[in-house]
């Protein structure tokens, strides 16, 4: 039988999602979706893996569930063909988790640049690392196979995540014998669209850097956060002077959002974006003007996604009701995995009696 296609993503339920998770993840998960091209597909919120960091503060972690929930929905996630599920009510991650610790060593999660940066820019390094945080890439190698995925669309500060899943399926099916399924990372094809920066020019858009533009945010919201502190050029002071690409938000914006046809919509005195880039470089096109046509296509975007959300806000016990019923359905398939992790592990000892019989031909064997 050929191997199913399988879609696994996930988010932390720390902040309501934002322009980064759009660009980065969700705007491909919503494609794939509706390609018909795999066979199943799982969304996991991971408040297990939010709590890491946030121990302290599980309301925070409570209040996002249905955020990311309206979110996921209001941006086109179709809950008749992707399943959306909760990570603390499926234990079988835990138990995949558990073992998995033996497959990796200290060392080697010490390496993980993703989970560096983030200790430093948490405090971690001089408040002590919690144990849950240092080990979350191996929780998050329970998720993506305890769901059998195949494919897992991120952005780039997963890619490392993604290697040292590979490497547990690679060591456990080394040691125990063909069991687990190999997963590929998929980033998007546009550079910045990997790792889109935030509005105050910081290297990610994050919610723990509070420099988002949030997906729920209202028309009045996005204009502020565009015009009041997006970071552009700061020698381009006067309209005249020859401005920069490099480290410029409304730029690196514009390469992850705008296409041709925006131009004959809102500024029609380019053709694409080479010519205002080459412009804006040369001198002579105002921060404002570039401002504004960004703020346009925002709108363009985020206007249907917030109008879709008004509407499963006014429903939602339905909301509720798709979590739940998609966290049932998580839960047999990730005890499905997990029996078959045990049986590989040879701890299946209530599956069958077998047991029983291997201690008595042991005790034989000593007996002759
Ligand atoms: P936190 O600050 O709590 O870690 P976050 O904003 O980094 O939150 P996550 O829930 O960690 O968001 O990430 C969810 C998904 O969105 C991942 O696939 C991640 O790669 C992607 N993603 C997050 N931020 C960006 C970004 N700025 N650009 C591109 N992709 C992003
Ligand atoms: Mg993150």
């Amino acid at each position: 039988m050929a191997e199913k296609k399988i879609i696994l993503t996930g988010d932390r339920p720390t902040g309501r999602l934002h322009l980064g998770h759009y660009v980065g993840s969700l705007m491909r998960r919503v494609e794939m979706q509706n390609s018909g091209l795999y066979d199943e597909t799982y969304i996991l919120i991971a408040d297990d893996q939010a709590l890491t960091d946030n121990a302290d503060n599980p309301g925070k972690i409570r209040d996002n569930i249905i955020n990311v929930m309206l979110d996921y929905l209001s941006v086109g996630i179709d809950p008749a063909k992707t399943t959306i599920c909760v990570q603390s009510a499926l234990p079988a991650l835990h138990a995949l988790t558990f073992y998995y610790l033996n497959l990796v060593t200290t060392s080697r999660l010490s390496r993980n640049p993703t989970v560096k940066a983030e200790i430093q820019m948490r405090g971690f390094a001089e408040e002590g690392l919690p144990a849950g945080f240092f080990t979350y890439p191996v929780s998050q190698a329970a998720d993506i196979t305890a769901f059998d995925a195949t494919v897992v669309p991120v952005g780039e500060d997963q890619l490392p995540m993604i290697e040292q899943t590979r490497e547990i399926v690679e060591r456990f099916n080394r040691t125990y014998g063909e069991t687990l399924v190999m997963p590929k990372a998929l980033i998007p094809e546009n550079e910045t669209q990997r790792r889109l920066p935030g509005v105050d020019g910081k290297a990610k858009m994050s919610k723990s850097l509070g420099n988002c533009i949030y997906l729920s945010d209202s028309a009045k919201a996005v204009k502020k956060q565009v015009n009041g502190k997006m970071f552009t050029d700061p020698l381009h002071l006067r309209i005249e002077d020859p401005g920069h690409l490099e480290g410029n938000v409304v730029f690196a914006y514009l390469d992850a959002l705008c296409r041709d046809e925006h131009f004959a919509e809102y500024l029609p005195d380019y053709a694409n974006l080479d010519e205002m880039k080459a412009h804006y470089c040369k001198g002579g096109l105002g921060d404002g003007t570039c401002k504004k046509f960004l703020i346009n296509i925002l709108e363009e975007r985020l206007k249907p996604i917030r109008e879709a959300r008004e509407k499963w806000a006014a429903d939602i016990d339905t909301v509720y009701d798709i979590l739940r019923e998609g966290t049932q359905k998580a839960v047999e398939k990730t005890n499905a995995t997990l029996a078959r992790v045990r049986k590989a592990m040879r701890i299946d000892y209530f599956d069958s009696r077998v047991i029983v019989k291997e201690w008595e031909a042991l005790l034989r064997q000593t007996n002759q």
